[in-house]
């Protein structure tokens, strides 16, 4: 998709794929409802507005559960609004393909998660698109709709209340409310140990594109510090960003921290459960102590982001190994075998 491989003489590239550059990006006017400021819905609709595409295929939400996503095929830049914000849950977003061909929309741009891109790009050649956009969001674990509802009933006991839920990368989860109310919680008081072993499934406790490479612009948060973080992979990537104009404000990312404990840490966790063992739980009176160090000495900007891809890469290896270990060699590629070994997990034989 962008002429070349991820280049060895650019590290970052070994963690986040091929990418032109990486910005910080803000809108200058948050969207009503989005996840973030609304980048990516805020790009679709100026591809329908400039007639760029005829049509978008994205997520909207289920009538009767605003977390439930439901494939649509949007094709008035009004209607791009009501498809702002994350949902958890899958849906067969590609399944729309056909009838947008059918419908004779000849020029699609689409907006997915890694795994719909990764088939969308199998696909392209034989849809025969005139021209198809596709604008990725990063992915770390998705769960069906009804499991997450449960996780929400462990958060709160208001959870038809809540209207927002985000990872944050200061190590807090943040949570907002139908009366307006903002919650924040410390990763290490979530309740993960109270979540059933299969609440992600395996396909994405394996999942080795966390980062969307496949897309023309990929549009996260990990590295941004508290704002977006974009990464333009080819010229469709720039011509999309440039859609935005001044309406978007872009800064230079930056890194603080190690994430080499972190990462350590987490590998030991992931070996005792990916061989059935109870994880390792943390002393309760160490909690809060960490809760308030880690977003002040943890792995800040990219250096946080490095450290998810790692954490992700070394999760590939050890759940690939528990469960289906003849998989391994067609199913871990070349760079994240690189990113795991700094840990000490090397190949065994019959592995790569
Ligand atoms: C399950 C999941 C996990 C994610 N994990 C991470 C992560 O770990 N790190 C990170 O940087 N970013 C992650 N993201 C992306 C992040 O939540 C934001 O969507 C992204 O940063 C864009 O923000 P925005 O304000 O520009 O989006 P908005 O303008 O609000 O647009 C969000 C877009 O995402 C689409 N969408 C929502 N839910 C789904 C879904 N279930 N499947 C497919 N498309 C969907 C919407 O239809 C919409 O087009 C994840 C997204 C999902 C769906």
């Amino acid at each position: 998709m962008h002429g070349r491989a991820r280049d060895p003489a650019r590290p970052d590239e070994l963690f986040f794929g091929p990418f032109r550059r990486m910005v910080r990006a803000a809108m200058v006017a948050p969207r009503e409802g989005a996840q973030w400021t609304g980048i990516t819905t805020r790009i679709a609709e100026r591809l329908l507005e400039t007639g760029a595409v005829d049509a978008v295929l994205t997520m909207t939400a289920d009538p009767a559960d605003r977390w439930r996503p439901v494939p649509v095929l949007v094709t008035r830049a009004s209607d791009m609004a009501a498809c702002r914000g994350m949902r958890m849950g899958y849906a067969p977003l590609l399944a729309l393909l056909e009838p947008a061909l059918a419908a004779g929309h000849k020029r699609v741009a689409i907006i997915g998660i890694p795994c719909q891109v990764y088939a969308l790009r199998a696909l392209e050649a034989e849809l025969g698109f005139e021209r198809l956009y596709v604008i990725g969001t990063p992915c770390s674990d998705n769960t069906t709709t009804e499991r997450f509802h449960e996780f929400l009933a462990l958060l709160t006991n208001a959870p038809e209340t809540v209207t927002y839920l985000e990872f944050l990368p200061d190590f807090h989860v943040e949570m907002r409310f139908t009366d307006g109310r903002v919650k924040r919680i410390p990763f290490l008081r979530l309740p993960i140990s109270k979540l059933p072993g299969d609440f992600f499934p395996l396909t994405c406790r394996t999942c080795v594109d966390y980062t969307n490479v496949l897309a023309d612009i990929t549009v996260g948060y990990m590295a941004g510090r508290g704002a977006q973080w974009l990464l333009v992979r080819n010229a469709r990537g720039e011509e999309l960003l440039s859609l935005l104009g001044d309406e978007v404000v872009l800064s230079k990312l930056s890194s603080a921290g190690k994430r080499h404990s972190s990462v350590a840490g987490y590998l030991q966790n992931v070996e005792l459960a990916a061989g059935g063992l109870p994880v390792r739980s943390m002393p309760n009176w160490l909690r809060p102590v960490m809760a308030f160090l880690m977003p002040r000495v943890g792995p800040r900007g990219l250096e946080f982001a490095r450290t998810r891809v790692e954490m992700k890469a070394v999760e590939t290896v050890l759940h690939l190994r528990a469960r289906h270990p003849r998989r391994m060699r067609n199913m871990v590629p070349p760079h994240v075998w690189a990113l795991a070994e700094a840990y000490g997990l090397r190949a065994k034989e019959g592995e790569k």
